[in-house]
């Protein structure tokens, strides 16, 4: 029987059996894991409010040959008591978690992505964050890690500097991944200069932007790519 330490964000659970669940972990050591918790349901249970949905918890767990894995003792590390109040802060966080419980396999170690789950939970709870714009950076740089990276440089038709073109018209192709400079006639949603040069700052780290319409406005594109893209990526793992 294999037994580790791990960290680990608490994404969902389901009822199992009488006094079980089974919670679904998004584990720095190993990615994505299901694992039992036995008695948990018990009113006695001292596990149980450990492991809320997003709270970060220290977990042993102990993994049968059959691959079945039992959560032994969990020790919450942080449970984001403020964002959980919030109801702006927390329908944004469970919409991350969400997300990473539908789009990621099992099994698929990422240490990077567990980093930005916490990353953008934190800044989430940061009173002086706009929530979208914590939503927005968590979107741009999932797709990246899942490999669905934006272009915020260059054109994605002519490949020139995007900000080189003569005519300020830009656009975003959702399908090609990218925005459209004005000298190509390419297809996609128009977009204004501001949103091209914020969506690369975002891209970095800059998380400056304070124009509210702005920021819903990238999120709603970075909604639709993230449809699209993930769309065909469920199509394909069907195939
Ligand atoms: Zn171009």
């Amino acid at each position: 029987m294999k037994k580790y330490n791990t960290q680990a964000i608490v994404l969902k659970s389901t009822k199992f059996r009488d006094a079980d669940k089974i919670f679904t972990l998004y584990t720095k050591d190993e990615g994505k894991i299901s694992a039992i918790a036995r008695g948990v349901r018990k009113i006695s249970s001292r596990r149980a409010g450990n492991l809320d949905s997003l709270n970060v918890i220290s977990v042993k767990i102990s993994e049968s040959k059959g691959g079945f894995k039992n959560i032994d003792e969990v020790k919450t590390l942080q449970s984001f008591k403020e964002l959980k109040k919030d109801l702006e802060t927390s329908k944004r966080a469970y919409f991350i978690l969400e997300l990473v419980h539908k789009t990621v396999e099992e099994g698929e170690k990422d240490e990077r992505l567990y980093d930005l789950i916490i990353r953008s939970l934190k800044l989430l709870s940061t009173p002086r964050c706009n929530p979208d714009l914590a939503v927005v950076y968590f979107e741009i740089v999932f797709m990246k890690e899942l490999g669905y990276q934006l272009d915020f440089e260059n054109c994605v038709k002519c490949q020139k500097e995007i900000f080189s073109s003569i005519s300020r018209k830009y656009a975003f192709n959702i399908s090609r991944g990218g925005f459209v400079c004005g000298d190509c006639s390419g297809s996609g949603f128009p977009v204004s200069e501001d949103l091209v040069s914020w969506m690369g700052k975002i891209w970095k780290g800059d998380l400056k932007l304070k124009e509210k319409d702005l920021i819903k406005e990238i999120d709603s594109l970075l909604k639709r790519y993230i449809d699209l893209k993930l769309e065909s990526r469920f199509k394909s793992l069907e195939i």
